[in-house]
């Protein structure tokens, strides 16, 4: 972690309408996801432990839109959290509530592993 919170790298590779649509598909997925976890609190054809676990992973979900809806409400929104490196659009188009780019978030799924 750095703490390098008043030099904050400032997105500048994504344009004002990407932001945007991409600020869409966070507030939809957030959505999708809190009404599966809502589902899953009652879960009509699946083992309770899997609907916890699956639950759990929708709340993890929720966690990671919130902060990449916070971030770009700060302007760091579409930088990697770990180097600073600007995150292409097309990744972000994928994975909206990613915060790293892809050679950080291989290095920290090995680590997780
Ligand atoms: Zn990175």
């Amino acid at each position: 972690m750095s703490a390098r919170l008043d030099n904050r790298p400032i997105a500048t590779h994504l344009s004002t309408e990407q932001v945007g649509r991409l600020r869409r598909l966070l507030v939809e997925e957030y959505a999708d996801r809190q009404v599966r976890a809502i589902e899953l609190e009652d879960p009509v054809d699946l083992e309770p432990d899997l609907a916890d676990v699956l639950r759990a992973r929708c709340y993890e979900a929720m966690g990671e839109i919130d902060a990449a809806l916070a971030r770009i409400g700060e302007g760091s929104y579409g930088t990697c959290v770990a180097c600073g490196a600007p995150i292409p659009f097309e990744r972000l188009e994928v994975l909206p509530a990613a915060d790293r780019c892809v050679s950080c978030q291989a290095g920290r799924d090995r680590v997780m592993r």
